[in-house]
């Protein structure tokens, strides 16, 4: 049971790492044509960049499906549940305390939480495939290190490719 806990939760804190991968080399790189949607003004209740939630939770079902229901075993259980662990974390954070999608008057009062809201504030002050920056979720660097990072994304940016949100 233990050993099982483990993996559950060397699979939620791996995924912050999997997430970082995937948002800085995938979603802003061949994958930019579904997360483009997300640096933009969002018409309506869905972007484009939804289909990435549905992605991820792909591996999570069917490892879920397979410890439970086909005799996988309690490995695929704790990584199917880290997984689906990381995305209601994920989604908490990124779309309803950053991005306020769900109502709330939730307001970041310790130095982690206003750090990683902060960093994940910067990363939307470049909006364009190259050149951002802070593309972490739960883990960030310090703000002073992120901010030297932004004006010399700023410096590489040409045109006014920048808003606030
Ligand atoms: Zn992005
Ligand atoms: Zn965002």
């Amino acid at each position: 049971m233990l050993a099982l806990l483990l993996i559950w939760l060397d699979t939620v804190v791996a995924m912050e790492g999997f997430a970082y991968v995937m948002h800085r080399w995938v979603m802003h790189g061949p994958g930019w044509f579904l997360h483009e949607s997300h640096h933009r003004v969002r018409h309506g209740n869905f972007e484009l960049n939804d289909f990435y939630a549905v992605i991820f939770a792909l591996p999570s079902i069917i490892l879920l499906y397979g410890g439970v229901q086909a005799g996988w075993g309690g490995w695929a259980t704790a990584v199917g549940a880290g997984i689906a662990t990381y995305g209601a974390i994920y989604f908490g954070f990124h779309d309803v305390i950053v991005h306020r999608r769900l109502a709330h008057r939730y307001i970041p009062k310790s130095a982690y939480m206003k750090r990683i809201v902060q960093a994940h504030r910067l990363h939307h002050a470049v909006e364009s495939k190259h050149h951002g920056i802070s593309f972490g979720f739960l883990v960030a660097p310090p703000l002073d290190k992120l901010m030297v990072q932004l004006e010399q994304s700023k410096g590489r940016l040409r045109g006014p490719a920048r808003r606030s949100i």
